[in-house]
C-alpha cells in the first residue's frame, strides 16, 4: 500500500513531467517514437532533464542526486516511455551505472561519474558481452594483467551501445583464473575514453541505425584507481546491477506510443475486432505495470527482487513484440520509417526495434532459468 503522502507528490510530479512532454512534443524540440529509449539519442533532451532533477532522482545529493523516492523515479521514467521520449543519451546509465557505482565506487568515481550521469553530462557505455560471450559472462576472454603502474587491459567487447560517444567504458575483465574461479576472478573497470588504445567499430544495423559497437581494447593502461569494486569481485557486482535492469517500465512500454497513437486515431470508430485487440493489450499491460510497480515497492524496501524481475522482463518483452503483430492488422498501410504518418512510422519502428526486445539486458530463456531457480526447481 502506498502511503497517501507519497501518492500525492506521485500525481503531482506526473502532472509536471506531463506538462513538460507536451511542450517539448508541441514545440518540436522531440518527436515521439518506439523503442526511444535505445533510438533516441539525444544529448541536449538529456541534460535538459538533469536541468529538471529528472536524472540521479534516487540518489544522495552528495553525488548531484535528489534523494527521492523509488516510486517518483518510476513516474519520471513511465511518462517519459510512454511518450516515446529520447532518453537513450542517459537511460541505462540511470537505471544501472550510476547505482552500481554509487553502490561500490570510490569517492572520485562517484563524484566524477555518478554527478556527472545525474547532470546528463555524461555517458558510460557498458562492456559486459563479447564475441562469443553474452549469456554465459563467466566467460569472458578479456584480460587485464597487473603491471608496475596499475593494470593493462586486452581483449573485445561487443553490443556496445553508445561506446562512440561514451566518456566512459566499464570492461568487465577476467583478472585471475578461470579454471580455478569460474566466478571469482572477474573485475570491472572504468576507461576513460577515448584513449589512443581503445578502438570502437561501429556495428550498423539492418536500417542503417547505429548503436551498436565493437570496441577492440589493445594493451590499454588503467590505474588502480580506474578499479570499480573489488578486485576478484565483479560476479556480485554485475549481478546486483542487472536485477535492476529488468523491471523498470521500459520492459513492457518500448512499443506504447504505437498502441496509444492507434488507440487515439481510432477514436470511436473501432470494430469490434479492433476493440478487442486493444483491450486485450491494455489489460495486459494493466498487468504488468502492477508487477513493475510491485518490483519498485520492493527495491524501496531494500528487498530482493531476482526473480520478479525476471518475470517482469520475460513477460513485458513479450509484449512489447505482440503490439506490433496485433495492431498491424488495423493499420491501412505499409510501415515505413521515413513516412511523415505516425501510424505507419511507428509500426515500422516497433518491427524493426523487435528483435532486441527480448535479448538484451540478458535473454529470456536465461531470465526463466533465474526464475526456476528461485522458486527452487532447478
Ligand atoms: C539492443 C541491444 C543492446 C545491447 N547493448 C549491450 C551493451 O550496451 N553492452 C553489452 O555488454 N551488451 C549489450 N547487448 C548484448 C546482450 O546483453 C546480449 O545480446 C545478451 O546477453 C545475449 O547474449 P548473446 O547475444 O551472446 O546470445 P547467446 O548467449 O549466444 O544466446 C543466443 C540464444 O541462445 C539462448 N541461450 C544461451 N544460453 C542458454 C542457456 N544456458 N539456456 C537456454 N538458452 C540459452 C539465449 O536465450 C538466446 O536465445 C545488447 C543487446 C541488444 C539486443
Amino acid at each position: 500500500m502506498i502511503p497517501s503522502e507519497i501518492d500525492q507528490q506521485c500525481r503531482l510530479l506526473r502532472e509536471e513531467v506531463r506538462d513538460f512532454l507536451r511542450h517539448e512534443i508541441r514545440s518540436g524540440a522531440i518527436t515521439p517514437q518506439c523503442d526511444a529509449w535505445l533510438t533516441g539519442f539525444d544529448p541536449a533532451f538529456t541534460r535538459r532533464l538533469g536541468t529538471r532533477g529528472w536524472l540521479g532522482m534516487t540518489w544522495p545529493k552528495a553525488y548531484g542526486g535528489h534523494e527521492r523516492s523509488q516510486l517518483e523515479r518510476f513516474v519520471v521514467i513511465e511518462e517519459l516511455l510512454a511518450a516515446g521520449a529520447p532518453t537513450a543519451a542517459h537511460h541505462t546509465n540511470d537505471r544501472q551505472v550510476g547505482p552500481m557505482i554509487l553502490r561500490c565506487g570510490t569517492e572520485q568515481q562517484k563524484k566524477t561519474v555518478v554527478a556527472g550521469i545525474a547532470r546528463g553530462e555524461c555517458i558510460v557505455a557498458i562492456g559486459l558481452s563479447e564475441p562469443d560471450v553474452g549469456s554465459d559472462l563467466a566467460s569472458v576472454r578479456t584480460r587485464a594483467t597487473r603491471t608496475d603502474t596499475g593494470w593493462r587491459i586486452t581483449g573485445s567487447k561487443i553490443w556496445t551501445s553508445f561506446a562512440h560517444h561514451a566518456h566512459y567504458l566499464i570492461a568487465l575483465c577476467r583478472t585471475g583464473d578461470a579454471d580455478a574461479q569460474r566466478h571469482g576472478g572477474l573485475t570491472q573497470f572504468i576507461i576513460k575514453l577515448p584513449n589512443p588504445h581503445v578502438r570502437v567499430r561501429p556495428i550498423r544495423l539492418l536500417t542503417g541505425g547505429h548503436h551498436f559497437n565493437q570496441v577492440f581494447l589493445d594493451d590499454v593502461e588503467v590505474s588502480d584507481d580506474d578499479v570499480l569494486g573489488e578486485v576478484g569481485g565483479a560476479w556480485a557486482q554485475i549481478s546486483a546491477e542487472l536485477a535492476l535492469e529488468r523491471s523498470g517500465p521500459e520492459r513492457f512500454l518500448s512499443t506504447f506510443p504505437l498502441l496509444s497513437h492507434v488507440t487515439g486515431a481510432a477514436g470511436g470508430s473501432a470494430n469490434d475486432e479492433m476493440l478487442c485487440a486493444i483491450g486485450d493489450l491494455t489489460s495486459q499491460l494493466w498487468a504488468l505495470r502492477a508487477m513493475s510497480m510491485d518490483v519498485a515497492d520492493m527495491l524501496e524496501h531494500g528487498q530482493s527482487t531476482n526473480a520478479e524481475a525476471a518475470m517482469v522482463k520475460d513477460l513485458g518483452t513479450r509484449f512489447e513484440g505482440d503490439v506490433p503483430e496485433r495492431l498491424r492488422a488495423f493499420i491501412a498501410a505499409e510501415p515505413s520509417l521515413s513516412s511523415a504518418d505516425s501510424a505507419q512510422s511507428l509500426l515500422a519502428q516497433a518491427i524493426l526495434q523487435s528483435p532486441g526486445y527480448t535479448l538484451r539486458g540478458g535473454a529470456n530463456e536465461i531470465l526463466r532459468g533465474i526464475v526456476a531457480r528461485d522458486l527452487g526447481l532447478r
